[in-house]
C-alpha cells in the first residue's frame, strides 16, 4: 500500500514574544515523536531551513500592523489548516492593551513625537482576520493541550475549548482558593484548559486564556457567592489580558 505523504507544518510569528513557540520547541521527546507524524519544514526557534509548502500553518502572535494583515491572509490561502498559538495569537493578548486608548494617543506614549511615522493599527487576534481551524490558548501554551490539539488535528477531528471557568479546575486539583489568601484571582471568570497551571504552582489566575463567553452567566457562580464577588470586580481586578475583556464587558454590563 503507498504511503500517505506526512503533513508539512509551518511556523510563522507576527506580534509576539515567540514564548509560545518556545515551549513547543521545549517539547523533548513528544516534538521527537511529532516529526514521526508530520514534517516541519519551517520552525525559526529549531531550525534553519523556511521553507514555504506547507499544509498546516502554526500561527504565533497578534496581527498589528497592515502588512501583516495582508501576510496572514497570503498564509491563510496556502495552508489547508491554520492553528493559532498562545494568547497573543488567539485574543491579542498583552498587545490588546493599547486598544484601550485610542491610537494615535498610545503610539504617542511609546514613541513620543516620532509615533506620527509609526505604522500599526489596532492589536486583533488572527480569527478576527481570517478563518482559524484549532486555537491553542494561553501565555504561554500549556504543553498537554498543544498535545490534545494536535492529536485531533491529526486525526482530523474538531477540538472543543472549554466553556467553563478555571476553578472547576482547581476545585478538581483541590487547591485553596487564592480568595481564602486575600488575593485576587481571575479564575472565575476565565476559560479553563489550562488544568489551573499557575495555582497549582502557588500562583493566581491572570486571565491569560481569555474570559469564559458570557462572563455574566458562565462565570463561576459558586466561588463568586462564597467570597461575596461580582463578575465585574473580577473583570476590573486584572487588566493584563486583554482587549476582548472590555468589549465583552461591555457588552454584558453597559
Ligand atoms: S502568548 Fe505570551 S508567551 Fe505566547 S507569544 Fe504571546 S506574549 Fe509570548
Ligand atoms: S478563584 Fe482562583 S484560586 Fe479560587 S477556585 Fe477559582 S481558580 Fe482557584
Ligand atoms: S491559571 Fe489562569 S493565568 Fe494561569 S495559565 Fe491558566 S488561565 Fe492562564
Amino acid at each position: 500500500m503507498k504511503k500517505q505523504p506526512k503533513p508539512r507544518v509551518a511556523f510563522f510569528d507576527f506580534t509576539d514574544c515567540e514564548g509560545c513557540q518556545l515551549q513547543f520547541a521545549n517539547m523533548g521527546q513528544t516534538l521527537l515523536e511529532l516529526t514521526e507524524l508530520v514534517d516541519i519544514v519551517n520552525f525559526r526557534e529549531i531550525m534553519s531551513e523556511a521553507g514555504q509548502d506547507y499544509d498546516v500553518a502554526i500561527v504565533e502572535g497578534a496581527i498589528t500592523t497592515d502588512n501583516d494583515v495582508v501576510r496572514i491572509k497570503k498564509i491563510r490561502e496556502k495552508a489547508k489548516v491554520l492553528v493559532t498559538l498562545g494568547a497573543c495569537a488567539t485574543i491579542a493578548g498583552v498587545n490588546g492593551i493599547k486598544n484601550r486608548r485610542p491610537l494615535e494617543a498610545a503610539k504617542k506614549t511609546v514613541y513620543g513625537e516620532k509615533g506620527a511615522l509609526v505604522n500599526t493599527i489596532k492589536a486583533m487576534a488572527v480569527h478576527e482576520v481570517v478563518t482559524v481551524d484549532y486555537a491553542i490558548n494561553g501565555c504561554p501554551v500549556y504543553v498537554p493541550e498543544v498535545v490534545a490539539v494536535l492529536k485531533c488535528l491529526l486525526m482530523g477531528k474538531p477540538y472543543v475549548v472549554p466553556n467553563y471557568a478555571v476553578c472547576v479546575e482547581c476545585k478538581m486539583n483541590e487547591n485553596v482558593c487564592r480568595y481564602e489568601k486575600d488575593q485576587e484571582c481571575m479564575g472565575p471568570v476565565t476559560r479553563a484548559g489550562c488544568n489551573s497551571w499557575c495555582i497549582n504552582n502557588g500562583n493566581r489566575c491572570y486571565g491569560c486564556r481569555g474570559l469564559v463567553d458570557k462572563p455574566a452567566s458562565d462565570a463561576a457562580k459558586d466561588i463568586l457567592q462564597k467570597y461575596g464577588l461580582k463578575v465585574e470586580d473580577i473583570l476590573n481586578s486584572f487588566t493584563l489580558y486583554n482587549d476582548s475583556m472590555g468589549e465583552k464587558y461591555d457588552q454584558e454590563f453597559k
